[in-house]
This record gives C-alpha cells, structure tokens and sequence, in this order.
C-alpha cells in the first residue's frame, strides 16, 4: 500500500504578537524581541517593510529595491543577511525557485506554490497537497519539510 502523506496546513501558531497595537514599527519590535533579535533600525526598517503588506513573496533584491525607494539607507548584503536571519529565527521561510532565485516568504506555515513562468510569480496553492508514494528516505535521515513548486505557464 503506497503511502499517503498529507500536507495540512498547520494549525494556526501564535506569534507571540497577541498584543497589536496598530503601529506597524511597534509590531516589528516585538516580533524581533519574542525571537531574540535585537530591534537594530535596520532590521526594524526592513521588518516593516516586509510584513506590513500581509503575506507576501520576496527576494532580496525586490526587498532591496522597496528599501531604496522608502529612503532606507542599506546595502544589498545587508538586506540578504536580515532575510536570512530572520529565516533563521522563523519569522521567514526560504524557498528556491529556478535554482538560483531564492525567495523569501511572510506565510511560515506549512504550504506550497505556484511559480507563474515568465512572470516570475510565486502564489500559494491554497488548501493541502495529498503526495502518494514519498521516496523512502536513506538511513539515519529523516524528512525536514517538502517544497512542491508548480510551474504554471499562460495556455
Ligand atoms: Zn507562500
């Protein structure tokens, strides 16, 4: 019997943000302060930017970019450093599309995406992906997480 391995979404975590007071600055702050990063005005600048827009999809350089036009005065290294620092605490997850594009997603929980060709669009596939047949996984090793990208092209 093949196995079915089922991807719910996760149940809905606290974020340890219980308190919103609605300034965004301040909502950064604590997010940085409940995963132990200090609020530096750059990683405060850069969160905001981030999550203030609800759950979204980024690289560096888009981030970059907004970071530019907001007047925010930092360097491409130091938007890639804060983006995978904050993957590291779990505020981000990581994902690479086309091998060398990395993207940035706000939405931690468990899901999977849609990657639009040619517009280079990433968008969650909504609900759960049911995977028949896993591959066995070889000794001593056990499955971190699943990343299905579904490449979709204009018919
Ligand atoms: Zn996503």
């Amino acid at each position: 019997m093949p196995a079915t391995i089922r991807f719910d979404h996760a149940p809905e975590a606290p974020r340890g943000d219980t308190q919103r007071t609605g300034c965004p600055f301040h909502d950064v702050r604590s997010m940085l302060r409940d995963v132990g990063l200090r609020p530096t005005r750059q990683r405060l600048a850069l969160g905001w930017l981030l999550f203030q827009k609800g759950d979204r999809h980024i690289t560096a350089e888009i981030l970059h970019d907004e970071a530019t036009r907001a007047r925010v005065p930092v360097s491409l290294a130091t938007v890639y450093n804060t983006l995978h620092q904050f993957t590291e605490v779990g505020l981000l997850r990581e994902f690479a599309v086309d091998g060398s594009k990395t993207y940035f997603d706000t939405n931690v929980d468990e899901h999977h995406h849609y990657f639009v060709e040619g517009d280079n669009q990433v968008l969650d596939i909504p609900g759960d992906l049911t995977m028949a047949a896993m591959p066995a996984v070889p000794e001593g090793y056990e499955i971190s997480r699943v990343d299905v990208i579904v490449r979709l092209r204009k018919k």
